[in-house]
């Protein structure tokens, strides 16, 4: 392999017309995407990789057009005002109010200092020495503000930690190669110095594009975790009848399926209650439908609290109710059935004008799962010819 070769590619202007054409697309890029997201994270990002842009852009002129004193404390200050940036879009990114203060002190405290660098001392080393020093220090600064402030909860952010001090720790190795050049300019490491530091300069490009990319990537992974979180929420409520707090029939077909094949698989037994409101018509018409929903209502709250956490109640349809008890046998459901009909009958509901209050009653049908019984359908009729029967015997009582 030709070694010189490869330095001679980090060794020119190539890695600097990569950075200035990279961030200013990766700008770009993250502004479209504040334009689409309106997450500010991205937008503050995105300053961050034109002031990058630029402050590469601003070295390429400063190698054609020779030293400039003003162009390079801007170009510097430019190239690092990218953890600047990184550091507010993390503060935004936390939703923590993002302190232009800190940005502003450290950009003057470094402006002044180089300055005063570059105009006091004419060693090549110096401002490089220096401007590595601050870059590795800023990215570790920006290293411990993701660990404060986003308390890292995934991979993504942990990368963003990891890319940060790596970033921290080639710019304090690139510092200290050129201190070594500074302190002894004919030691070999001088002369190899240029090549090395260039070398830790594309590293550091490469690790600034993976951190940089962390930034839409988290959007990105957010937007994910809301959409499944809505799409969770839409699915429950999709189950659930508004006006009762039960769960709808749709989700009871699917459920008695369930209940029916495991109980073909394991034996399991389980039982049906199927209920029905007595004479609630009459309710409707002495009291109003505003009353009468509110008599369901009330109702289907009473009988949802009284039931053991696995049981389920789902609106069959009007004023007719279905729980289904796993691991009940046709005993058991009974003195359920028994417990929820005493519930019902004992409560009092307000009639349209305060002073007049008013009860009802319901009647109860019991079927429980036998080998017999082949379908889910055939258990629902059992339990409706069951309740049938409670309505011809008188209603107010549980058959079975
Ligand atoms: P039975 O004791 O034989 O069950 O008599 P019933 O009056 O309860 O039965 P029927 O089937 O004659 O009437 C049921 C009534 O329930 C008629 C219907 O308007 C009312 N109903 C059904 N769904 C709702 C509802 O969501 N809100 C209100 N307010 N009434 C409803
Ligand atoms: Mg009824
Ligand atoms: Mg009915």
């Amino acid at each position: 392999m030709d070694i010189s070769a490869i330095l001679l590619f980090f060794q020119s202007k190539t890695v600097i017309n990569m950075a200035v054409a990279s961030f200013f697309i990766k700008g770009l890029f993250l502004l479209v995407l504040h334009k689409i997201r309106r997450q500010n994270y991205l937008l503050i990002l995105s300053y961050g990789c034109f002031a990058f842009s630029l402050g590469w852009a601003l070295f390429l002129l400063r190698f054609m057009t020779g030293i400039n004193i003003a162009s390079l404390p801007i170009a510097n200050l430019c190239i690092l005002s990218l953890p600047i940036f990184i550091t507010l879009s993390i503060f935004a990114l936390a939703r923590h109010q993002p302190t232009l203060r800190f940005g502003l002190t450290v950009s003057s405290i470094f402006a002044f200092t180089f300055v005063f660098l570059v105009m006091t001392t004419h060693d090549k080393h110096l401002p490089g020495i220096y401007t590595s020093a601050i870059n590795g220090a800023l990215y570790l600064y920006t290293a411990l503000q993701i660990i404060r402030k986003t308390r890292p909860t995934n991979a993504v952010v942990w990368s963003m930690y990891g890319f940060c001090l790596l970033l921290a720790t080639t710019l304090f190795i690139r510092a200290a190669i050129l201190c070594a050049g500074w302190l002894s300019p004919a030691s070999p490491i001088d002369a190899i110095g240029p090549n090395l530091t260039a070398i830790v300069l594309f590293g550091n490009m490469l690790c600034l594009d993976a951190l940089i990319l962390c930034f839409p990537l988290l959007d990105f992974m957010d937007t994910q975790s809301r959409l499944s979180q809505a799409n969770k929420e839409i699915i429950e409520r999709s189950k659930i009848d508004v006006l009762t707090g039960a769960y709808n029939r749709s989700h009871m077909q699917s459920r008695l399926h369930h209940h029916v094949s495991r109980h073909n698989s394991s034996d399991e037994p389980f039982s049906l209650i199927l209920f029905d409101l007595d004479h609630f018509k009459t309710i409707n018409d002495t009291y109003g439908h505003v009353i009468g929903d509110r008599v369901l209502a009330q109702a289907g709250s009473q009988v949802k609290s009284s039931l053991r956490h696995n049981d389920e109640l789902f609106r069959f349809g009007g004023e007719e109710f279905l729980v289904i008890l796993p691991d009940t046998d046709a005993n058991q459901a009974v003195d359920i059935a028994e417990r929820l009909r005493r519930d019902i009958a004992d409560l009092l509901f307000d009639g349209p004008n305060l002073a007049e209050q008013f009860r009802i009653t319901s009647s109860f049908g019991i079927a429980s799962m036998t080998k017999a019984i082949r379908s889910a359908d055939i258990l629902l009729q059992q339990a409706d010819a069951a309740l049938y029967k409670a309505k011809a015997q008188g209603r107010d009582r549980v058959c079975v």
